[in-house]
């Protein structure tokens, strides 16, 4: 196995100076080992690479344990998903073992400790046991079993491997100490009764060992050095002691060290809420691409170098901590960065007609897949024509201060094309702006172009771009600490996976094999999904934004990667625990939004209410002037919620729609579908009532005269009373025309 750098954290100096005094003969065998009840997580991940990592760096041995103990959580589908998981982030091990293995030899150690009178059958009731073992300040009381004769408690332990006993009906425990001052040292459980079936070794066993019991012989049978665990398990660390020195001697003595757990921002490490995610169909398995799984993990496109980087950065700890997400976000960007190659997608398209450019003439361009990296090498043609699709939220109609993007008369350069200006804005029939028409000025390419300010858009072709299955993953839940929560499930992110059904790649992506990653252009780092990719269609994960966009207070300095250099932690405190009612109270832009939306009509408390709830939480950090949703759209969004034409549901929806691409929210309600079902039949009548009043003009539309339809449209909004969205109408209006 390859040896690496010495890591440098505490258990590899406990490691060097091990090696340095000559103990255990010079080996070093470290072990990780997981309880197959469940997918590995990146906290997992943390355990994987320190324990791989030390036996690599110091020429020493991993094994991968099954700790199977337990026969009635565990299944075999974990015990693959496990050794699959840990083969892509950390490769092999030296020994694969199963607790389980070692049954025979346990057992035969606990006759030992009977027939020595360090063990004892107690025959009372697991609760009374529990109670009598006393507290921190509370000396636990003997049980009246506690010095029955040896060969009394050796033919009950036979009797109980034997099957004679139900569940419960007795165990065997340690006798250590009832007065000891760790509570853990009081006579300890080291076997129970269960009628289980096994996953190995089948119905051979109705009787368990226990954790405290099994785990430090399974350490000592396989010849481990350092038994690495978290934090939990200090207290612990004097049982296990106790149970080696009862049973040695060994070489080599196993010794077991802590270290801090890892718990994430954002995030939960539980195997239970994990589970339950799964299981009630929260996400879509345990691989979904928002999961903390390795699985899920993989699937977002993460690889298993980032998940190196991360554990490099957060180190190996001795005292519990949260740690930032950021940084996870961080090690990701810093990966991908360097293995991406740049491509263009546009997930929200506006059309863009260039009115100089001759229709029908495409002009390949050849653009690199590593702009500004020549010596990578590597180039692809891109079809550049009359008709291309933009973001819609590259474009402004009334652009804030500082706008670099599309607006009308403003000038932008293409990405890796030709400069555009926009001269017209083409609108829908409720005046939204639905497409753009413009000029290419064709002497902005090439070596002779005049180098002039403003900014850069991403952009395809529109009829040679190709229809893209994209899926937006965010974090899963909304707040840092969802384990906090009364009910963690209250946390999750609505916003967690949006899909981009209008979305548009260039061509050239069709050919990306699943599992490749790209970075698209201004829009983050995508992965072609392994699982839903077909053959010349991949589907896209996207990994990561290419900002933070949960970042409350500015980007802290210090995270912009340099090239090829080692990721920079980020700088500064974890994200910052400003409260969104003090935001509301203290942010001058905040509450001038919030004023903007009482003007355009919205009542102020439920206003207030939307505004802390989601609209916040959905902005993620971009200040709200900057958001496409103006004040007084939002002010809109609020009056159409008070007024009860969408459901609270579907104006969720709505309101993520509005923050993510702007436009009026009459109109997005109708496009989304999520107009409430009376409504519709509230605007059906108005339109029965415009079109009586209209008969001449109905008569001649039916005749032929299609182009009154813009008339009847007109009389009809107008008997709506103008609050309906024009959509709608239209539909509704088509409907009765016939
Ligand atoms: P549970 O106790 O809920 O079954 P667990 O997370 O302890 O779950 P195990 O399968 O027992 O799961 O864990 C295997 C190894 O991974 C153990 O050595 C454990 O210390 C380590 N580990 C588990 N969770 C973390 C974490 N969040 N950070 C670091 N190491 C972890
Ligand atoms: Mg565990």
């Amino acid at each position: 196995m390859p040896s690496s750098a010495r890591p440098s954290n505490f258990l590899a100096d406990i490691i060097a100076a091990d090696l340095a005094a000559g103990r255990n003969g010079g080996r070093v065998v470290t072990r990780f080992p997981p309880e197959p009840n469940g997918f590995l997580h990146v906290g997992h991940a943390k355990s994987i690479l320190l324990n791989f990592g030390l036996a690599r760096a110091f020429g020493g041995k991993v094994h991968l344990r099954f700790d199977d103990t337990n026969p009635t959580t565990e299944e075999v589908e974990y015990v693959e998903s496990i050794q699959a998981d840990v083969r892509w982030l950390a490769g092999d091990w030296a020994r694969l073992t199963y607790a389980s293995d070692f049954f025979e030899d346990m057992y035969r150690c606990a006759e030992r400790l009977v027939s020595e009178g360090k063990a004892y059958v107690d025959s009372q009731p697991q609760e009374v046991i529990r109670e009598q073992r006393g507290s921190f300040d509370r000396p636990g009381t003997a049980s009246p079993f506690r010095d029955r004769p040896a060969a009394e408690s050796l033919d009950l332990f036979r009797r109980m491997r034997a099957g004679e006993f139900a569940d419960g009906a007795c165990v065997l425990r340690a006798r250590i100490d009832m007065a000891h001052p760790n509570v853990i040292m009081r006579d300890p459980l080291l076997y129970r009764i269960r009628h289980a079936h096994h996953h190995r070794t089948g119905d051979r066993w109705c009787i368990y060992p226990m954790y405290d019991y099994a785990h430090p012989l399974e350490d000592a049978f396989e010849g481990v050095t350092h038994s690495i665990c978290t934090l939990e398990f200090e207290s612990n660390r004097e049982l296990y002691d106790w149970v080696l020195d009862a049973l040695g001697p060994w070489d080599p003595r196993p010794r077991q060290y802590e270290f801090a757990r890892l718990a994430l921002g954002y995030t939960v490490l539980s195997k239970r809420k994990l589970l339950q995610l799964v299981g009630e169909k929260r996400v879509s398995g345990w691989d979904d691409p928002r999961m903390p799984t390795l699985a899920g993990l993989r699937r977002r496109g993460v690889t298993p170098e980032a998940l190196r980087d991360f554990a490099d950065l957060i180190g190996v700890a001795k005292n519990n901590s949260l740690v930032d997400i950021g940084k996870l976000e961080f090690a990701l960007r810093a990966d991908l960065e360097g293995r991406a190659p740049r491509a263009l997608a546009v997930l929200r398209p506006l059309p863009l007609e260039l009115t100089n450019w001759p229709a029908g003439r495409v002009e390949e361009l050849t653009l690199p897949w590593w702009p500004g990296e020549p010596e990578r090498g590597g180039s692809r043609p891109v079809p550049f024509g009359r008709d291309l699709l933009i973001e819609r939220e590259d474009f402004a109609e009334e652009p804030p201060p500082g706008w670099r993007r599309l607006a009308p008369g403003r000038e932008v350069r293409l990405a890796g094309a030709y400069r555009v200006r926009c001269d017209e804005v083409v609108r829908g029939p409720g005046g939204e702006p639905v497409a753009l028409r413009g000029t290419v000025d064709l002497a902005s390419l090439g070596p002779d172009a005049e180098k002039r300010g403003g900014g850069t858009v991403h952009w395809v072709h529109a009829g040679r771009s190709l229809p893209a299955e994209v899926r937006l993953y965010d974090r899963l839940f909304a707040v840092e600490q969802p384990d906090a929560e009364a009910d963690f499930l209250q946390a999750l992110n609505p916003g967690s996976l949006q899909r981009a059904p209008g979305a548009r790649m260039e061509p050239a992506l069709a050919a990306a094999a699943p599992g490749s990653r790209y970075q698209f252009l201004r829009l983050g780092y995508f992965f072609a999904d392994p699982v839903d990719s077909r053959p010349g269609s991949p589907a896209w994960n996207r990994t990561i934004t290419l900002k933070d966009t949960w970042a409350r207070p500015a980007a802290p300095p210090g995270l912009r990667r340099e090239p090829r250099a080692r990721p920079a932690p980020p700088a500064g405190p974890a994200s910052a625990g400003r409260s969104q009612a003090d935001l509301l109270a203290t942010d001058p832009a905040v509450s001038a939004y919030l004023q903007e939306a009482v003007a355009a009509g919205a009542a102020e408390p439920s206003a207030s209410r939307w505004l802390v709830n989601e609209l916040l939480g959905l902005a993620r950090g971009t200040p709200l002037p900057a958001l496409p949703l103006s004040g007084a759209g939002f002010g809109r969004f609020v009056s159409l919620v008070d007024a009860g034409k969408v459901t609270s549901a579907g104006a969720k929806t709505l309101l993520a729609d509005l923050v993510a691409g702007g436009g009026e929210p009459a109109a997005r309600l109708a496009a989304l579908g999520l107009a409430r079902v009376d409504d519709r039949a509230a605007v059906a009548a108005a339109v029965a009532r415009a079109l009586a009043a209209q008969g001449p003009q109905v008569e001649r539309y039916r005749a032929g005269e299609k182009k009154l339809l813009g008339v009847l449209l007109g009389a009809a909004m107008r008997e709506t009373g103008g609050t309906a969205d024009a959509a709608v109408v239209r539909q509704a209006l088509l409907e009765q025309l016939g």
